[in-house]
């Protein structure tokens, strides 16, 4: 069976440590889309993790970790994120690439940097880790997959026919360097010797685990609100960040799918640039106390370290999100981090010209939605590390069960800090 741990609202909810908690029982771990531009924390017994590529189940023997076809493949970052967490004591993990996952290019790259540079003021504020013009070429049928890798005139042909349209971009819109395709296919060589003993025929590997019972968890990058079709266009990636997409990205029959957990953080945290439809934002003193006091180490981006933009609760946006994911329960995190509030605003409504409305709009209309705010107690004290739901306190638990009442979604996981361990399980309220 398949259990896909994705995200409702805008990356960095706490997936990699639930992926991680649940791949202990698990066969398989699949990050089926996305690439190394966001990144998972994860806290063990051989320390602290960001990992950007790799798959949450790195950290366990009995795991298969599976970069999948969907996953845009920095082979580079790769290698050298294998060789930072076994430098740090992790045994190597088992790990098996598709061989129809397309590769970052460099001149993926580069072309994010120069368009955003051309773009100026307009900026989408990306990561420049080439993600969007590996997904245009993808689609574009210009991307080089990693079983080109092996069939050498076949990528020089690949190469050759991808360099020549970025040199005519870079040359004549933004006037750079054009690239040496002769240095790009050596370095595609060395690379592949690199890659060679992870490349393998991932599809026929999880259908058959699954012909034999085995487990297997759909891993998914950023959330709901970043998906190019359901999220905040064009505020969002490139890859699809839904559940449903694991089917393409991951290669499993959609009939498999038998659990969405939705992870959702007890306030709003998003990485995005200040141009984003943000509803529920908190600035000032108080958003930099929340950013402060946030995650595991304050709000700040695991890839570029950039502050988070914070916000409370947001019930609209959550509500969406969990619905497009199709959730089946719902893991809520960092309940841990509101203890320090008297009171707790949550976003129950969008005001938009002048209505109230708990349906999650399309861009033009997001902007112009100001928030409803209802306020809830706080509990005054640290709760970290709690294990046992009914030893929360009761203002605790009224919170939680106000935000399953609001979303809709069954609350079956409440976590309560950055660790393994540290989370509770709750019977949900709904019916
Ligand atoms: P992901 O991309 O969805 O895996 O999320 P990130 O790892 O980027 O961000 C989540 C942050 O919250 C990380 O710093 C985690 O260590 C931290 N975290 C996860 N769950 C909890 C929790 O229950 N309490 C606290 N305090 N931090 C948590």
């Amino acid at each position: 069976m398949v259990k896909a741990i994705v995200g409702a609202n805008w990356g960095d909810e706490g997936k990699g440590k639930i992926t991680d908690m649940l791949a202990e029982q698990s066969d398989v771990v699949i990050r089926f889309q996305g690439g190394a531009n966001a990144g998972h924390t994860i806290i063990n017994e051989y320390g602290r993790f960001a990992l950007h590529i790799l798959p949450s189940g790195t950290f366990y023997p009995n795991v298969t970790n599976i970069i999948g076809n969907g996953v845009a493949l920095d082979g580079k970052k790769l290698i050298q994120e294998l060789k930072s967490i076994t430098d740090q004591g992790v045994p190597a993990p088992h790990l098996i690439v598709s061989q129809r996952a397309q590769l970052l290019m460099p001149y993926h790259v580069l072309q994010d940097t120069y368009e955003e540079e051309r773009l100026g003021g307009k900026a989408f504020g990306s990561t420049k880790s080439g993600i969007a013009p590996f997904y245009s070429d993808k689609y574009a049928k210009t991307g080089i997959q990693v079983c080109d890798l092996f069939d050498e005139p076949r990528l020089r042909e690949r190469l050759h026919a991808a360099v020549t349209l970025k040199n005519v971009l870079f040359q004549h819109l933004y006037h750079k360097p054009s690239l040496n395709e002769d240095e790009l296919m050596e370095d595609l060589l060395a690379l592949r010797e690199e890659l060679r003993p992870y490349v393998g025929d991932t599809v026929a590997f999880v259908h058959q685990a699954l012909k034999e019972g085995k487990t297997v968890l759909l891993e998914g990058q950023l959330g709901s609100m970043k998906d190019p079709d359901l999220g905040i266009f064009p505020m969002t990636t490139s890859s699809h960040t839904l559940a449903g997409f694991g089917c393409v990205g991951g290669a499993v029959p959609p009939t498999s799918i038998e659990d969405v957990i939705c992870v959702t953080k007890a306030y709003s945290s998003s990485v995005g640039s200040h141009t984003e439809p943000f509803v529920s934002e908190v600035t000032g003193e108080a958003g930099d106390e929340l950013r402060r006091r946030g995650g595991d180490k304050g709000e700040f981006g695991a890839t570029t370290g950039r502050p988070r933009r914070v916000g409370w609760f947001d019930a609209v946006a959550t509500k969406y999100g969990c619905m497009v994911q199709g959730a089946t329960q719902v893991a809520l995190t960092c309940l841990d981090v509101l203890g320090y509030l008297d009171e707790i605003p949550v976003c129950t409504g969008y005001e938009i010209d002048g209505q109230v409305t708990d349906q999650f709009p399309t861009t033009p209309t997001l902007l112009r939605a100001k928030p409803v705010f209802t306020t809830l107690p706080g509990w005054k004290c640290d709760i970290r590390g709690c294990e046992d739901y009914n030893a929360l306190p009761q203002q605790a638990k009224d919170y939680v069960d106000f935000l399953e009442a609001q979303i809709g979604y069954p609350i079956t996981l409440v976590s309560t800090g950055p660790k393994r361990h540290e989370i509770t399980h709750r019977a949900t309220k709904l019916n």
